[in-house]
């Protein structure tokens, strides 16, 4: 699973600051060398050899990959597509639909860039204001929760102090408040989030363009929400609503789909079914096996292919 592959210095643009950026991304010399590592122990799998092999009409070689690429953003189209096309593989993209048929940041990538612009510091000083701002300082109680087990355990992999800005932004404020905050603030310190918007994302003519190549274009939701946080009834309309814009767009071949965060219900994989999506992958950490759930399907971060390849994961072909 991989989601931003860049080598720019995303802020430094005129109108922008020049701020320099610490936005987490993976360095395209990094991509290819661990598309060599990835080659160089396992064979490469496109998504419908996965799903042959998933339904029970094909095998797959003993060890195998597939590469998928989350958020629909410009990267995909610009860095990875071409490194894909000269090595002759094949990948997933796993487009919000909100991206295509909107002109407006991801919360997520919102949040991401505040936090390079920013830093950690100055951004929770700048939310703290702006919620107090608005009467919603209670809010801010989870800045300082030292417990925050729902903060520990989604984002285990970042500093406490981090984790619980995060996870307080896409998990607990409610939606409305969390926009209203983080459009004030990106709009004073980053720029228009339509404009941004604009060389950010993926447009109709690049997954288009991937999907004529033998790529495969898949759903992530429509606004791109942690659907551990929306009624069942929510749930069913942004997949459904995904579906139908994909459907539109781009014809009605069979998808997989990727849950936004992760974040996953029951009624979420069967609001997956119903639309016609024929997988859903999570961000649970190991490898693939054929009695998993076609809609409950685990994945590898890209920081985790380390521990992977040796095989500190679970993996069911030793
Ligand atoms: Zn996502």
């Amino acid at each position: 699973m991989y989601h931003y592959v860049h080598d720019r210095d995303p802020l430094a643009q005129p109108g922008c600051g020049g701020a320099v950026s610490k936005l987490r991304a993976l360095r395209i010399a990094d991509f290819r060398a661990q598309l060599d590592l990835l080659s160089s122990r396992m064979e490469p799998i496109d998504w419908p050899w996965f799903y042959a092999w998933m339904s029970g009409r094909a095998n797959v070689p003993q060890r195998c990959f597939l590469l998928t690429f989350d958020d629909g953003l410009a990267d995909h189209a610009a860095h990875v597509l071409p490194i894909l096309e000269e090595r002759g593989l094949r990948g997933v993209f796993f487009v919000p639909t909100s991206v295509l048929t909107t002109h407006r940041m991801l919360a997520a990538h919102r949040i991401h860039l505040l936090l390079s612009g920013l830093g950690e510091p100055a951004f929770t000083e700048a939310l703290r204001s702006a919620l107090r701002n608005r009467c919603a300082g209670q809010w801010c109680k989870w800045l300082d929760h030292d417990e925050d087990s729902d903060a520990a355990m989604m984002y285990h992999y970042e500093p406490a102090s981090l984790g619980r800005l995060k996870c307080l932004l896409n998990m607990k404020l409610p939606a409305d408040l969390r926009d209203a905050v983080l459009d004030e603030l990106f709009e004073q310190r980053i720029g228009s989030s339509a404009r941004w918007a604009r060389h950010w994302y993926l447009t109709w003519d690049d997954v288009a363009h991937m999907q004529a190549l033998g790529h495969t274009i898949g759903g992530h939701g429509h606004l791109h929400e942690p659907y551990s946080r929306f009624s069942e009834s929510e749930v069913r309309a942004d997949v459904a609503q995904a579906a139908m814009i994909l459907r539109e767009g781009l014809g009605p071949d069979c998808r997989p789909f990727s849950f936004p965060y992760g974040s996953f219900t029951d009624s979420a994989c069967d609001a997956c079914r119903r639309a016609g999506f024929v997988h859903a992958f999570t961000t649970r950490r190991r490898f693939a096996e054929t009695p998993d759930s076609p809609l409950r399907l685990p994945r590898c971060d890209t920081i985790d292919v380390g521990i992977l390849l040796e095989e500190k994961v679970a993996c069911p072909h030793p």
